[in-house]
């Protein structure tokens, strides 16, 4: 028989244990937390998707309501971060204010149990907001070099306060994703960088040609509306936009005095014209698109293929030609001939949607203009007079919202239309045929 501090002695050994043991359980989830969050961060290179999976992931692994991250904004000198909440998708407020800015100008973490009674806390989010902040839990986000260049906050602990053991597990995850976060802004930053040089390019070839205007520009905007209306995905659109900038950009090799003559080209001047698709081409073959854009030189290339093959530079037919190609064709030849008589009349609405159609299925994919007349009358609009955005009426493009390219076809074409439908034609007419402009 046991006497009674042997039993105690058992008791005491038995609570250790199941000590250790919560102990353990509690290390396993939080590397597991760690784990799941190292595994979903790598490789995602945008920056949005990036900061709204660190937010999702921090505020699970730590039992909080919220989590945010701020980045510093060292152009502006404040701190900013994305939300999903209410109608505005970003926050920003001056680098110094709030336990946000304390963090980033002193590097410390800091765990607060009240936040109303510490006097550096900001209430103003919370008024903007609506929201109750009470236990808060904030660290710095270090970069290479030791800086602190944004700070990680997380709100509202559901039980209890933030412990020694949550602020561990909390810089862990920061050090993850830290790299991540600066991966993802370099990747922006060359990502913006590239786009403006491209748009450079555009921009200088459209100058060039003064009766085309404006041409690249309005091509790459009709593409991405009838890339949108086909649900295309965010690495097409990408694809599609560079393409469409770029298209023309082969006509750096056709000679001034062909391009700009004011007469009717001749077979062989129009053979040398027709040479712009393969040189551009070529061109693009050569700047170094990444991965993700490596189709721009095929697509940009092929905007005159025909889908019956009677094109050029390659004839290509059917299936041969990408669909990115394919919508090119259309938005390029729709933008011709809606723009071609710069300061007249437009070619007739009927005229042009005469040639659209009789070309469906012979030129164009049928599924692409079949998507192309599902454009809003307000974008359609805001296309054609690119450049003029000065001149049409808010109001205009709002009562022209709810219509498409489509029904504006068929209200034209029949008789008795209600007093909408003559509204909406009367307005679109006017801007389509200019009668708008001062200029004209
Ligand atoms: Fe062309």
């Amino acid at each position: 028989m046991k006497n009674s501090s042997d039993v105690t002695e058992l008791q005491s050994q038995v609570e250790k244990l199941q000590q250790e043991t919560r102990k353990l359980l509690l290390e396993k989830r939080r590397l597991n937390a760690l784990l799941i969050i190292t595994r979903s961060l790598s490789g995602e290179l945008d920056l949005e998707n990036l900061l709204f999976k660190i937010m999702g992931q921090v505020q699970k692994a730590l039992h909080a309501e919220r989590c945010t991250v701020f980045l510093l904004d060292e152009l502006k000198n404040e701190l900013w971060s994305k939300v999903a909440i209410g109608i505005e998708d970003e926050i920003r407020f001056p680098a110094d204010k709030g336990i946000a800015g304390y963090v980033l100008k002193s590097g410390e973490v800091v765990n607060i149990h009240d936040a109303y009674k510490d006097s550096r806390f900001n209430p103003e989010i919370d008024k903007k907001t609506g929201y109750r902040t009470r236990t808060i839990l904030t660290l710095p986000l270090l970069n290479k070099q030791n800086e602190v260049f944004g700070v990680f906050q997380v709100l509202n602990k559901k039980e209890g306060i933030f412990t020694p053991a949550d602020e561990k597990l909390l810089s862990a995850i920061a050090m993850i994703a830290s790299s991540a976060i600066q991966n993802a802004q370099s990747y922006d930053e060359q990502k913006k960088s590239f786009f403006s040089f491209i748009e450079t390019l555009s921009t200088t070839l459209d100058t060039r040609d003064y009766i085309t205007a404006g041409h690249a520009r309005r091509v790459t905007l009709y593409a991405q509306e009838i890339g949108r209306l086909m649900k295309l995905d965010p690495a097409r659109m990408d694809v599609l936009r560079y393409a469409a900038l770029l298209h023309d950009i082969g006509k750096i090799g056709v000679p001034e005095m062909i391009l700009f003559k004011d007469r009717k080209l001749t077979n062989e001047e129009y053979e040398i014209v027709k040479r712009h698709a393969k040189i551009t081409k070529n061109i693009l073959k050569k700047i170094n698109f990444n991965k993700r854009l490596k189709d721009v030189p095929e697509i940009a290339g092929s905007h005159h293929e025909r889908l019956d093959g009677t094109g050029y530079p390659e004839q290509l037919k059917g299936e041969q030609i990408l669909l990115e190609g394919k919508i090119l064709a259309l938005a390029d030849t729709f933008d011709a001939i809606t723009s071609r008589r710069q300061f007249l009349d437009r070619m007739d609405l009927e005229k042009v949607i005469q040639i659209i159609d009789s070309e469906t299925g012979t030129s164009f994919e049928p599924y692409v203009v079949y998507n192309f007349k599902y454009i809003t009358l307000d974008r359609l609009i805001q296309i054609l007079e690119h450049g003029h955005a000065s001149e049409i009426n808010p109001e205009d493009l709002k009562k022209l919202i709810d219509y498409t390219l489509r029904e504006l076809v068929e209200i034209r074409g029949k008789s008795g239309k209600s007093d909408d439908e003559l509204e909406i034609e009367n307005i679109f007419m006017r801007y389509y045929l200019r009668q708008y402009r001062t200029d004209r």
